[in-house]
C-alpha cells in the first residue's frame, strides 16, 4: 500500500460520490467528504491536499494536534474535523484545533464544549453520536435516549448541536442504521448527517448522509494501532 497514489484514490471516492448522489437524485454538492488521515503523515496527506482535498478528519486531539498546525500554516482554507470519541478535559483543545466535532454523546461533555466555544470563541459544527446498535462498548447516545439528549444540550446547556453521526455495527448491514439516524434527525430538525466510511459511504448517501468519513479508499489501509 505505500506505493499507492492517494491522489487516485481521492479521484475514485469522489466519482463514487457523484454516482451515488446521481441515484439518489440528490446534489454531490450537498455531500461533504471528510478525509480520515489518522495514523497517516503529512507525506501522505500532502498529495491529498495538492489533489484538491480541504476537508480532514482524524480520530485523536493528541495526534492531531501533533499533525495539523503545520500542514494548516501551508495550506490555509484546510477544515479539520474530530470524528473519534472526545474526553471533556481535552474539549479546550478540541475547540481550539477542530471545525467541527462528530463526537457530542454524554451532557458533561456537552457542558465542557459550551464553557470552550464562549471562551474561545469559536463554533465548531457539531454533531452527536447515536449509538444505533446499541452497543455496550461503543460511544454514542441510544436511539431512545437521542430526542433527550439533544433536547437537553439545547434547552438545558445552551449547545447547538446541528446534526448526528452514526457507525453501525461491523456485522449488520448499515441501512438501517442509516435509516434509523436519518429519522431522529429529521424529527429533531437537525439538518446534518455524519454516516458512511470507506465500506459503505455509497449506502450513506443514499440515505440523506450530508458528510462520509471515508479514511482507507483514499489513504489505503492503516498500519497496525501501536
Ligand atoms: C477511521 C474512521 C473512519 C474511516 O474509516 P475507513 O473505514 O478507513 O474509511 C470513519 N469514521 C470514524 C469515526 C473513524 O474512526
Amino acid at each position: 500500500m505505500e506505493t499507492m497514489n492517494r491522489a487516485d484514490g481521492l479521484a475514485a471516492v469522489r466519482a463514487e460520490i457523484t454516482r451515488a448522489c446521481r441515484d439518489a437524485g440528490r446534489d454531490p454538492g450537498r455531500v461533504t467528504l471528510v478525509a480520515v488521515a489518522k495514523t497517516f503523515g503529512p507525506d501522505a496527506i500532502e498529495p491529498v491536499i495538492g489533489a484538491g482535498q480541504r476537508v480532514f478528519g482524524e480520530n485523536r486531539v493528541q495526534e492531531a494536534k501533533a499533525k495539523w498546525p503545520p500542514l494548516i500554516a501551508r495550506h490555509p482554507g484546510l477544515e479539520l474535523h474530530l470524528v473519534g470519541a472526545l474526553q471533556s478535559n481535552k474539549a479546550r483543545e478540541a475547540v481550539a484545533l477542530f471545525d467541527a466535532i462528530h463526537s457530542v454523546d454524554r451532557e458533561s461533555l456537552a457542558v465542557a464544549l459550551v464553557k470552550e466555544i464562549a471562551r474561545q470563541v469559536r463554533k465548531p459544527l457539531l454533531f452527536a453520536e447515536i449509538n444505533t446498535g446499541a452497543e455496550p462498548q461503543k460511544a454514542g447516545v441510544r436511539p431512545q435516549d437521542a430526542d433527550g439528549f439533544l433536547t437537553a444540550c439545547r434547552d438545558r446547556h445552551g449547545l447547538t448541536i446541528s446534526g448526528l453521526m452514526c457507525i453501525p455495527p461491523g456485522d449488520e448491514a448499515p441501512a438501517p442504521h442509516f435509516a434509523l439516524t436519518a429519522k431522529i434527525a429529521r424529527r429533531n430538525g437537525l439538518a446534518f448527517l455524519s454516516m458512511g466510511m470507506s465500506a459503505d459511504y455509497p449506502v450513506a448517501i443514499a440515505f440523506g448522509a450530508t458528510h462520509v468519513r471515508v479514511g482507507t479508499a483514499i489513504f489505503g489501509v492503516r498500519p497496525p494501532a501501536v
